[in-house]
């Protein structure tokens, strides 16, 4: 048995629960878990919402599916991983046979599983087990908190590379959490001239200034557009990133951009947003797009290139370390957007 941070019931709360240690596949790879983070998706489970309910592959369960650890032992068929070598969680688990997959867009396989959501099996363990596909060997140099953080670092490095940021560039973010922390940081790499960054939690927008990449503006104070209009001259952003999921974001998103400027959005809302398309995406030419997760394996290459080079600071939004047994005071920072990246050092 292994001490586990799961799920035993359908009801609220977090539990540090005893599991039978993860079976291994002929596909799959064992790990020995070294750090691994809470993500916005492992707080439906501490919800348990419809979400949680949707996606339950049955309890007990072990949650998360952010980690960085080891290979200890490799299934029969495994040919790309070798015990001792060190690996991050790309989390998505392709069927490998659809024409999504075969047409290199893994990433939005048609089956489509989740490590940790769709699986029994997540990270939150000393041990667990996974797909070959799903774990991506990284230099040994990055130290496995970093490792820990590749998976949301990709999202925005894929959300990045779709606005497709020229040098000069007036880019806002908007959601000072941790992909939008990083989508800032890796804005102002891209020659971003001048970024703004909004929120409606200050703990977040300070996580933004940490990172001394902008102006961060907290939405329930003032309002970003009049802003972003002030500082442009009227003209707007080249580049709207939004990452926050908010409804009202996304209409802030579409006032803030420019004419023929380009929107990327990455935060996933609860409810479906109405968008004047004859106003903003016809007579302004407004080009909008969304991202989910990150390409495989393309975003991954360039994510271990940012953090070997540490060309941003990766380290600025992980605020808190704990045990596996501290699961609920860990959570309950999150729930109350009181943490940036947490961590468990299992
Ligand atoms: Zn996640
Ligand atoms: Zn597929």
């Amino acid at each position: 048995m292994v001490k586990a941070i799961g799920k035993t019931k359908k009801t609220p709360g977090i539990e540090v629960i005893d599991i039978e240690e993860p079976a291994l596949g002929p596909e799959d790879v064992l790990v020995r878990v070294k750090a691994t983070a809470i993500c916005g998706t492992d707080l439906h489970y501490y919800h348990w919402d419809a979400y949680a309910e949707r996606h339950n592959p049955g309890l007990p369960r072990v949650l998360g599916h952010e980690f960085c650890g080891d290979v200890i032992k490799i299934g029969e068929n495994v040919k790309t991983l070798h015990p001792g070598d060190r690996v991050s969680g790309e989390t998505h688990i392709p069927c490998k046979s659809c024409i999504f997959c075969r047409t290199g867009k893994m990433h939005i396989c048609k089956d489509m599983k989740i490590f940790g959501v769709d699986t029994i099996y997540g990270s939150f363990a000393p041990y667990t087990a996974l797909p070959e596909v799903t774990a991506v060997k990284i230099p040994d140099e990055i130290p496995y908190e970093v490792g820990a953080v590749l998976e949301p670092l990709g999202v925005a490095v894929h959300a990045v590379s779709e606005a497709q940021i020229r040098p000069g560039d007036f880019v806002v973010v908007m959601g000072c959490g941790p992909i939008g922390v990083y989508a800032q940081q890796l804005a102002k790499l891209a020659g971003a001239s001048k970024i703004i960054s909004t929120d409606v939690k200050d703990y977040r927008l300070n996580l933004s200034r940490k990172a001394g990449v902008g102006e961060a503006i907290n939405v329930l104070r003032s309002d970003p557009v009049a802003r972003v209009m002030e500082l442009t001259n009227g003209v707007g952003a080249d580049v709207v990133i939004e990452v926050s999921g908010a409804n009202s974001a996304i209409k802030q998103a579409l006032d803030s951009v420019k004419r023929t400027g380009r929107i990327v959005l990455v935060g996933t809302a609860h409810k479906p947003t109405e968008v004047d398309t004859t106003n903003y995406l016809i007579y302004k030419e407004i080009k909008m797009s969304g991202i989910t997760g990150r390409l495989m394996f393309d975003t991954w290459y360039q994510s271990i290139k940012i953090a070997v080079n540490k060309l941003i600071d990766l380290g600025v939004v992980t605020t808190h370390r704990f045990e596996l047994d501290d699961a609920e005071e860990a959570f309950s920072l999150i729930d109350k957007g009181e943490g940036g990246k947490v961590v468990f050092l299992p």
